[in-house]
């Protein structure tokens, strides 16, 4: 008896791999154990795969079907490391230029990009929306994938290993760069690496000393912009029982909010930028700023009662 079921596939893509986009003609079946059919949260189902991503012997405990498209572009990720090098040390140009006898191509001459081209968009590829008999599969997917220039990694570690197969750029260098300025910032991080690619201990340690005194300048100066941006001076002022507090007034300054209609218009932000202190308290204080600015509109309650006066552009 077969337990696992055919999931969905559009007429279309009736012999398109699930996980890469080539022909199909295997598949591959999820969870592997009937030990786990209960803890996956969706039928057993069997997906249409071509024969090297049905070969992939992806790990037997898991339970989610995004983690095993993530072990299985890894595998392919892995055996084509060289194909990919081919794009991320060459531009289509500069094959052309070289007539294609770059000794980097590693023999594939003439083909060099289109197999380069084939095995991106195999790594990129994305499946079709998971369902079974017409009804969607929610699988949630919870996997620490990371995303880079539109390529999906198993994780940052993925993407490390990946730059470092196809580009040959050195892992130790990139990893400690990686984690000084932070994944957001991978594209930085490669470019350094790239430009560094067969480093020395000591050049290694040279280029990481440079980057952290950079960052930490960078932080001085965000520190100060930030607070530059803030007048310090302000208090709050409390109006028919409602307050505005100092946080909503010195956000107001340094927005340049000047009467209601201003505020009206940047009501959103408001909202977005105190976000963190939860409705009810940014609703208060934003009730509080629109007494005050309302009260404001009085010039002899601005010349007796405004501690700000002096703040707001006359
Ligand atoms: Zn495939």
């Amino acid at each position: 008896m077969t337990q696992y079921s055919y999931i969905d596939i559009p007429f279309n893509l009736r012999h398109t791999c699930w996980f890469c986009g080539e022909p199909s003609n295997h598949c591959v079946e999820f969870p592997k154990t009937a030990s786990l059919f209960a803890k996956v949260g969706h039928a057993p189902i069997a997906l249409p795969a071509c024969k090297e991503c049905a070969s992939v012997k992806y790990a037997k405990d898991l339970t989610s079907i995004w983690a095993v498209r993530d072990q299985i572009k890894h595998a392919l990720i892995d055996k084509y490391a060289k194909h990919l090098g081919i794009g991320e040390n060459w531009t289509e140009q500069e094959l052309i230029d070289s007539e294609f006898t770059g000794s980097t191509l590693g023999g594939f001459g003439r083909s060099a990009w289109k197999m380069y081209q084939i095995a991106k968009q195999r790594v990129e590829y994305q499946g079709w929306p998971l369902s079974l008999d017409n009804i969607a599969i929610e699988a949630y997917d919870e996997t620490s994938g990371f995303e880079f220039e539109g390529t999906r990694y198993a994780s940052i570690h993925s993407c490390i290993d990946y730059f470092t197969k196809a580009a040959g750029v050195d892992k130790e260098l990139l990893s400690e760069l990686v984690n000084i300025v932070s994944s957001e910032r991978f594209s930085y991080a490669l470019r350094i690496a790239k430009l560094n690619k067969n480093v020395s201990n000591t050049k290694r340690l040279a280029i990481v000393d440079e980057v952290l005194l950079q960052e930490s300048e960078q932080q001085e100066i965000l520190l100060e912009q930030a607070n530059a941006m803030f007048n310090p001076n302000i208090e709050e002022v409390s109006v028919a029982g409602s307050t505005a507090p100092v946080f909503a007034i010195q956000w107001a300054l340094a927005n340049k909010v000047e009467d209601l209609a201003q505020l009206c218009a940047l009501e959103d932000d408001y909202f977005d930028y105190f976000e963190h202190l939860g409705g009810p308290a940014a609703f208060m204080s934003y009730n509080g700023l629109q007494l005050y600015f309302e009260v404001r509109q009085n010039a002899e309650w601005v010349e007796q009662s405004d501690p700000n006066k002096q703040y707001w552009p006359s």
